[in-house]
């Protein structure tokens, strides 16, 4: 049960381009903005559209226990 496989998907408002990134893509480039209280981070993320689009999304997601 690994939490690193959960993916998270949404359409870009923009350009409605479906974005699906995995846990590890939203560390690895996401862009940290808001950390709310201890387990959670917000995250913004650039639209992956290949044709280019600058819309950003922010997405919340759990910090990793250690
Ligand atoms: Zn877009």
């Amino acid at each position: 049960m690994s939490d690193n496989e959960r993916t998270v998907q949404y359409t870009c408002l923009k350009c409605g381009y479906k974005n699906s990134w995995t846990r590890d893509e939203i560390l690895q480039r996401g862009q940290e903005v808001i950390y709310r209280g201890e387990n959670e981070v917000i995250y913004s993320l650039r639209c992956k559209n290949p044709k280019g689009c600058d819309q950003r999304m922010r997405i919340a997601i759990a910090r990793q226990e250690h």
